[in-house]
């Protein structure tokens, strides 16, 4: 069964008191809801405490990044082992603002994958096209490769835990959204995409929109059959915007 997921990523924003009281009221109102399972992505330093207000609810706990080496002299990088000893159960993984910002390549990305399935954490990994991709009707080729060098190199055993974020570099943070036939149309070719490679498999994998997606926007979205949720940047900040996209489904 393929899950319906909503995904809050924090991203630099909130100090440790801030973001303690925002999941302590996504907490209390998300009390009812049953047919998605919610995720919260705070920075590093708040994990701990963010952790122990989700403690008995039925919400997720994500980092942001991992790092791409296991242990030793990496000065300022966060393991997986040390994130999964933390109690963090899902890593964001190739964000376009870790790709564009901080350069990171897919063989990065696939050795950070690998950490992160081999210390018991699920990547949500990120793919997407920028507006220039975007003109040039290049986005199919884009998403693919982006997938090919990554995803299909990890073990087929373990494919059943990832779950994908389809996020338009040019949609996200800048108020513009992908239409909802824009988003079936590449879901589902991503879908196919990991058809080929994992069979049925990939019928149960989670594909989740990213990009200025809020309350106004949300079901329209989400009412597309290969639309299984979304990843929240700046919406995911306010805790009633937050549980207004989750209650779209
Ligand atoms: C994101 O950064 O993953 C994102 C989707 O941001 P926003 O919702 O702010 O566009």
């Amino acid at each position: 069964m393929r899950m319906n997921i909503v995904a809050g990523n924090w991203k630099m924003n909130t100090t440790v008191s801030e973001g303690v009281k925002l999941v302590s009221e996504i907490v209390e109102k998300s009390k009812d809801l049953s047919n998605v399972k919610l995720i919260v992505a705070p920075p590093f330093t708040h994990i701990l405490s963010v952790g122990e207000k989700i403690k008995g609810s039925e919400i997720g706990l994500s980092s942001q990044n991992c790092a791409d080496e296991a242990q030793g002299a990496y000065t300022g990088e966060v393991s997986a082992k040390m994130l999964a000893d933390a109690g963090v159960e899902y890593a964001i993984i190739g964000h376009s603002e870790r790709r564009e910002y901080y350069k990171e390549s897919s063989e990065v990305l696939l050795k950070k994958i690998k950490l992160a399935l081999a210390n018991g954490i699920s990547p949500i990994f990120c793919i997407g096209e920028n507006l220039d991709e975007r003109e040039k009707n290049r986005h199919f080729e884009v998403v693919k490769k982006q997938i090919e060098e990554v995803i299909f190199n990890v073990d087929e055993n373990d494919f059943e835990k990832i779950i994908i974020a389809y996020e338009p570099v040019w949609a996200i943070g800048t108020g513009k959204t992908a239409t909802s036939e824009q988003a079936q149309e590449i879901h589902a070719y991503i879908r196919n995409v990991l058809l080929e490679k994992f069979g049925k498999k990939a019928e149960n994998t989670s594909i989740l929109y990213g990009g200025s997606c809020k309350p106004s926007n949300a079901k329209e979205i989400f009412s597309q059959s290969d639309v299984d949720g979304g990843l929240i940047g700046g919406a995911s900040l306010n805790a009633d915007d937050f549980i207004a996209i989750a209650k779209s489904f």
